[in-house]
């Protein structure tokens, strides 16, 4: 049995994508978004960017990338994935993130090494300490669906802890000015819809305005918009469709005027 590892999927914007996960078997997360695919946080689920899971890496770890790199070799992405909760609240982090670059650069592979990928939800940025790990990542894929509180208490409902927005997004620029120059940022916006009187869903013009100059201050390397693809955590909420989200796309290189920074939809 897998203990740390799942997939590989076959992902548009990661190729053949392997699943790692660090956290517990319950979810641990610093937001409660409202379009979360893995549904509504608990209490204990809900937890502050200052809290720190303690699971140390084991030996199986190493045993485990080993072994699924026989059966494929044509991997493109080892990926620390955001799909169990955030994964920089793991204290080990940097252990893990070393034997997987062990693994990864003294393993055979088919064509080329795969890539060391994490997924953040970019809450717990601010730490200094943080960003050292994550900018030694190839590929780093940091969530921003808004730019203001309002909009950043609506949509992803952080922790009382949480930094506010504007810290957020400052603390995305420091990474993107720290990290290894050789490594890639992504902005990943997820955009949705809803049906709810008097709730304002993250699709409106003075957001996508407001997030797009965010992404001009920030200048990753690319911005990645997609929208929810399974069942969410709220009933009222729900996917936009490739039409809104090629307007958005459009809108957001209207405002960015960079051309150095790839920006698609999936
Ligand atoms: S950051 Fe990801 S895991 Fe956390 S609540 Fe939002 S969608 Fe769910």
């Amino acid at each position: 049995m897998r203990e740390y590892t799942y997939g590989p999927f076959q992902s548009r914007r990661l190729g053949l994508s392997l699943g790692i996960n660090i956290l517990p078997e319950h979810v641990v997360c610093t937001y409660n978004c409202v379009y979360c695919e893995i549904g509504p946080k608990s209490r204990d689920s809900l937890v502050s960017p200052e809290h720190r899971v303690k699971l140390p890496v084991k030996s199986r770890f190493r045993k485990e990338l080993i072994s699924v790199s026989k059966f494929f070799p044509h991997l493109d992405s080892m990926s620390f994935s955001g799909y169990f909760g955030e994964p920089t609240l793991n204290m080990y982090l940097l252990d893990f993130f070393n034997i997987a670059k062990d693994v990864r650069n003294n393993r055979e592979w088919n064509a080329k090494k795969p890539k060391l990928t994490i997924f953040t939800n970019s809450s717990t940025l601010y730490k200094k300490k943080i960003r050292d790990i994550v900018g030694r990542f190839d590929l780093i894929l940091a969530k921003l669906d808004v730019a203001s509180d309002e909009e950043f208490i609506r949509t992803n409902r952080p922790h009382k802890d949480v930094p506010s927005i504007s810290e957020i997004i400052t603390s995305i620029q420091e990474l993107r000015n720290e990290m290894n120059s050789n490594n890639k940022l992504a902005i990943q916006c997820l955009i949705y819809q809803s049906n709810r009187e008097k709730f304002e869903s993250n699709d409106n013009p003075k957001n996508i305005e407001n997030l797009a100059n965010a992404i001009k201050k920030i200048k990753p390397h690319y911005v990645q918009l997609y929208s929810i693809a399974r069942i969410p955590a709220e009933y009222y909420v729900f996917a936009i469709d490739n039409a809104r989200k090629q307007e958005i796309i459009n809108k957001f290189k209207e405002i960015i005027n960079d051309n150095s920074i790839k920006i698609d939809y999936y």
